[in-house]
């Protein structure tokens, strides 16, 4: 069949179409059509999709979202943490000093030049921990220095569930300070975040990667046993291990698994200092009451973290990608970045997999759209315009139709946007300078009031069951 739509090439079931424009189509319609639904069940094929890893939010999934962020930043900012927002793109240098020998920075940066003379080397952010230590270097707040973030990051993954190009976190930060305590107000507000959102199922991972008088000692260990098994390691493990022993740890291949179990533990090799700053932060979490397992070959994507370290995991996720967000101290990374000796803690949650396990765990639902009212107006639309910039200006929520659609259909869209009262202009309404309000509930009346007056009687309709 050919069909004449230049922009549209269209399948039906068992059936290929063919469109001059784009040649075949690989969409296949799910049931049989008459010839009447084939006219709607037309599948036009866009010229532009979003890019490999990103996708477009759309309502209602795009409100559920802004929420969490909502919910996070009034929770981060009642446990006295400010927003920072830097932007979205750093000097190149600024990722580059999280470690040359880590993936995220050798593999997965999205670097660009910019049109300057000379042109500079840049990087979108991949995370948001060294943009917050680089503004710490730059302006040299007062610490202890708590801020909060949220926004998209952006890693050249190999995209699947749960693992996007372009991803979304909320974080907190607390720069300057490394009393346990700050660690433990960190951790204990991820969990209080996730309990906000209804999850019952996320397990906190806690680790010490040690200090500076301990790592070495460690790392020579850790790579001397890699080294020692390297033949049962997987391919990719040995590529790791020739660069950053450490992320071999962070292996979930099947082949490396009886490897990592024996692996030496970094507890084995806690200076004194770093053995007691984390019997305080598991202490501190104790007196909370937030339970924890300690796993001690808990390693992080990125190399800066010292000491504590720590991971949540969705168990109602598929256990590839259930790290619903993670974080730890970086005691060396402001002053890496050029800036003094300071001591930082954070975390970083990721808000896809959170919202994937909010689905799994059927918690936290997109909130309600606020829109109570609907205005139809079959009298040519004039009045629906005055009537919701008079009903909005009275802070009500209230949408109406476009096009002069008959009041069949525009009582159908007020129903399917769940409107609690329906504000109706007829010719007659018009002409009396009236609108009638409808309590759309079972059981509700409309009556007919002056157009000056239809906010308080809508007022008074919503008032009788609010939501
Ligand atoms: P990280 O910055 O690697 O510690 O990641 C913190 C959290 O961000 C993880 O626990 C994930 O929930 C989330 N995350 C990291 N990478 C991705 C990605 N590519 N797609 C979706 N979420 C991600």
């Amino acid at each position: 069949m050919r069909l004449t739509g230049p922009r549209q090439r269209l399948v039906f079931r068992g059936q290929r179409i063919q469109s001059a424009e784009f040649g075949w189509s690989n969409h296949t319609l799910d049931r049989p059509a008459t010839a009447a639904a084939v006219a709607c069940d037309v599948v036009a094929q866009p010229l532009f999709r979003a890019p490999v890893g990103t996708r477009d939010l759309l309502p209602p999934e795009s409100g559920r979202r802004r929420r969490l962020v909502c919910l996070f930043a009034d929770l981060a900012e009642r446990a006295g943490f400010g927003l920072l927002e830097s932007p979205i793109f750093e000097d190149h240098g600024v990722f580059q000093r999280l470690g040359e020998a880590n993936e995220v920075v050798t593999k997965e940066l999205f670097e660009f030049f910019d049109k300057g003379d000379p042109p500079r080397r840049l990087a979108l952010r991949p995370e948001l921990t060294a943009g917050v230590c680089r503004a710490f270097a730059e302006h040299r707040p007062t610490p202890p220095w708590k801020v909060w973030y949220s926004g998209p990051q952006f890693r050249y993954e190999r995209p699947q569930a749960g693992r996007y190009r372009q991803f979304e976190q909320v974080g907190v930060e607390t720069l300057g300070t490394d009393d346990a305590h700050a660690d433990i107000e960190i951790i204990a507000l991820g969990l209080r975040f996730y309990e906000t959102l209804g999850l019952k199922r996320v397990r906190l991972l806690l680790n010490s990667l040690g200090d500076a008088d301990s790592r070495p000692r460690y790392d020579a260990a850790l790579t001397s046993y890699l080294q020692s098994r390297r033949d049962d390691l997987s391919e990719q493990s040995r590529l790791t291990l020739e660069r950053n022993p450490l992320r071999v740890l962070d292996s979930k291949r099947e082949q490396d698994q009886p490897v990592i179990a024996q692996a030496p533990v970094m507890a084995d090799f806690l200076s004194g200092d770093s053995a007691e700053h984390f019997a305080t932060v598991r202490e501190g979490l104790d007196s909370l009451g937030v339970g924890y397992e300690v796993s001690p070959r808990l390693v992080r994507g990125l190399d800066y973290y010292t000491r504590t370290t720590f991971e949540y995991a969705a168990d109602a996720l598929d256990t590839a990608q259930n790290a619903v967000g993670g974080g730890g101290r970086y005691d060396g990374l402001v002053e890496e970045l050029g800036g003094p000796p300071t001591p930082g803690v954070g975390f970083a949650l990721g808000v896809d997999r959170i919202l994937l396990a909010c689905d799994a765990e059927d918690a936290f639902a997109a909130p309600p759209v606020p829109v109570r009212v609907f205005v139809v107006d079959t009298a040519g639309g004039r009045s629906a315009s005055l009537l919701c910039d008079r009903l909005r200006r009275a802070g009500l929520g209230v949408d109406r139709a476009f096009d002069n659609r008959s009041m069949k259909a525009q009582m159908k869209r007020a129903d399917r946007c769940g409107a609690e009262v329906a504000v109706i202009v007829g010719p007659d309404e018009r002409a009396a300078g009236a609108a009638t309000v409808r309590d759309m509930r079972s059981g509700g009346g409309q009556r007919q009031v002056p157009e000056t007056e239809v906010a308080e009687a809508v007022t008074e309709i919503l008032a009788r069951a609010p939501r």
